[in-house]
């Protein structure tokens, strides 16, 4: 009997994860399942070049960004072989909805917990014509059935499937890079979270207790891990930092990468508490070049909101005490924001921007739409009855080239919000990223907010009013409106040609017209500093970013009058939610700009810069690589 598991990587087209699933079914089938199944395992689906073969088992595994192609694949499986039995499992299959056999078409049974034992005894049943409706599936032919989930797997007693199934993952690794992709792997330590955030579905395993891989067992898959040439470890446990040993873990990794040189990075998602471990743990990857940054999720800061996505777990005071020491740690922070959360409002909104930036978050803050998965609580339907949710399906992806874009269901109104205040939030967003963490005002808000207690909400409230970011804004507005009427539209906006964020359109216009918006800008400040003080603000400010002359030739040197430089150093050091009243000292001052960078990386050619279009195309970066964005130091 052939099997062929399905588990293709789609969305960062140039990253591939090695398929886990895969390998854990075939580990557990072999060594952990207690009868013979005769079985012939397929060369996995992990490539979206990959096609589908003739089978007689299909087992696809499905999340947001490969449950379409998994589809089209089940067509072109049951073209091959009519009576090929497809299992789809995975967090987006729908399995509480009455009507998921109507989209899973082709579909003859669904898997709706971890698979590796329910799926051993599934084939074991099939291949000697048992009985299939056990618990964990849902058969085609018995779709109303009471659901009853299989007794969970004790992790303990679980082997390597990155030992187990090593050649194999050698020959996956090797074919990912000789397409020039990029390995990813996914070690997992434990499974289960305790939370329930509203829009969370991890791996269908929340508000559970914690299960332990056998530490023994993931100290050995970091070592054939690191055989396997992965260029990034992502970490796949919810709360990474919780348990004593997961600090030894990384240092496992970081020992591997300093004898193979294997991984590039590491990612994981921290723990909600015990930031100390937590913390430690970055400490240990950012030394040694593994991370480059931190993420703190905040997704709202407000209290109704965050009840009302079940995100009210953190104890603030103890989060806002170990979250300066991670900034003394040294590591870049970036806030992390959902927008469309149930209870939010414009005000809100803005009140939770500029508390992010009051904590000190001026590095970077992500935005995220509300996308409602499948299984999450916020996709049943006592929650989106209770918040009065509604939602719209659009393409999505994270920037626009180099990558697939993936249907989503997203929430665009709640009992809080109308669908014109979610276009408002979206502007807000983009404008304060596009103007604050690119740094066209970042200097100018800072200095007012520390020096004379202008809120960054109210500074940026009255600049999104100035006349040249109001002819800014009008055609992101105009495509908002597109956005939110049209189906097929994509949130990117086309700036001299070419698709970008809106938040780039908003810096790129800026840095069109940023004469204007610095002589409008002046006339502001001098509300609050003297004259000299507003003409050095502003020289600063221009000069921080990447201003490019006439000619097309960036600011080597520019004057100051007061020590600016150590003054904003001062600023950005200071650990989050500090306010410096002190003022900037007079101080006669000249700058060189002898050593242009993006941050910590200098791979960029300067020289090669002289226009806005170059500036959108190798300055720009993903948001998340935002930070690298400083122009020099
Ligand atoms: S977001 Fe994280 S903490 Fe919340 S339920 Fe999901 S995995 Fe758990």
């Amino acid at each position: 009997m052939k099997l062929l598991v399905s588990v293709p990587t789609g969305v960062y087209s140039n990253s591939v994860y090695l398929p886990y699933i895969w390998a854990l079914l075939k580990t557990h089938l072999e060594l952990n399942y207690n009868k013979n199944v005769d079985v012939t395992w397929l060369d996995p689906i992990f490539l979206k070049t990959h096609e589908a073969s003739y089978c007689d088992i299909f087992l696809t595994s499905n999340y947001t960004w490969n449950w379409q192609e998994n589809l089209e694949l089940t067509r072109n499986v049951k073209k091959l072989n009519p009576n090929c039995y497809v299992i789809a499992g995975g967090p987006q299959v729908p399995f509480k909805d009455k009507k998921v056999f109507d989209l899973y078409e082709n579909v003859d049974a669904l898997c709706f917990q971890e698979g590796e034992q329910v799926l051993s005894e599934f084939l074991y049943r099939f291949t000697n014509n048992l009985d299939l409706d056990i618990d964990g599936i849902i058969l085609k032919t018995n779709p109303n059935k009471t659901i009853k989930f299989a007794k969970k797997l004790n992790l303990n007693d679980c082997h390597s499937p990155w030992k187990y199934c090593f050649n194999d993952l050698m020959r996956f690794s090797k074919e990912i890079h000789s397409h020039t992709k990029r390995v990813v792997v996914a070690l997992e330590t434990n499974r289960g979270c305790p939370y329930k955030c509203s829009y969370c579905d991890w791996g269908m395993d929340i508000t559970s207790k914690i299960r332990l891989v056998n530490e023994d067992i993931v100290f050995e898959s970091i070592e054939y891990i690191s055989k396997l040439q992965p260029d990034t470890i992502t970490i796949v446990d919810a709360n990474y930092g919780s348990f004593k040993h997961d600090l030894d873990y990384v240092k496992r990794i970081v020992k591997k990468k300093q004898e193979t040189t294997f991984p590039e990075s590491v990612i994981f998602f921290g723990a909600k508490n015990n930031k100390k471990l937590v913390n430690d743990c970055y400490k240990v990857l950012f030394d040694d070049g593994l991370i480059g940054m931190i993420q703190v999720s905040f997704n709202h800061t407000d209290t109704e909101v965050l009840k009302n996505i079940d995100r009210d777990i953190m104890r603030r005071d103890k989060f806002m005490e170990e979250m300066q020491e991670s900034f003394m740690v040294g590591i870049p922070l970036v806030g992390f924001l959902i927008l469309g959360n149930p209870g939010d409002t414009i005000e809100k909104w803005k009140t939770a921007w500029s508390d992010l930036l009051e904590m000190g978050f001026h590095e970077d803050i992500k935005v995220s739409d509300f996308f409602v998965l499948p299984n999450a609580p916020a996709a049943q339907p006592e929650y989106i009855e209770k918040f009065k949710i509604k939602t719209h399906i659009r393409n999505h992806a994270d920037t626009f080239k180099n990558r697939d874009f993936v249907k989503g269901e997203l929430i665009v109104e709640s009992y809080s919000f109308s669908k014109e205040d979610f276009k408002e939030m979206q502007l807000i967003s983009a404008f304060i990223q596009g103007t604050h963490i690119l740094s066209i005002t970042k200097f100018v808000a800072m200095a007012l907010y520390h020096n004379k207690e202008v809120s960054y909400k109210t500074f940026y409230e009255d600049f999104m009013q100035f006349e040249t970011i109001d002819s800014i804004l009008c055609p992101v507005k105009e495509h908002l409106d597109d956005y939110m009427s049209d189906p097929d539209s994509i949130k990117f906006i086309k700036f001299q040609g070419v698709h970008v964020l809106y938040e780039d359109f908003i810096y790129l216009s800026c840095l069109k017209k940023l004469d204007s918006i610095y002589e409008e800008l002046e006339k502001y400040l001098h509300i609050y500093f003297n004259p000299l003080l507003v003409t050095n603000l502003i020289t600063f400010s221009k000069n921080s970013i990447l201003n490019l002359n006439a000619d097309g030739s960036a600011e080597s040197n520019f004057h100051l009058d007061y020590d600016l430089r150590k003054y904003f150093k001062t600023l950005l050091t200071l650990p989050p939610t500090v306010q410096y009243d002190k003022d900037p000292v007079k101080k006669s001052t000249h700058i060189l700009i002898s050593d242009q960078r993006l941050g910590q990386k200098k791979e960029i050619n300067f020289d090669k810069i002289n226009n806005l279009d170059n500036i959108r195309d190798h300055v720009l970066r993903a948001p998340n690589f935002r930070h690298q964005t400083t122009y020099w130091l």
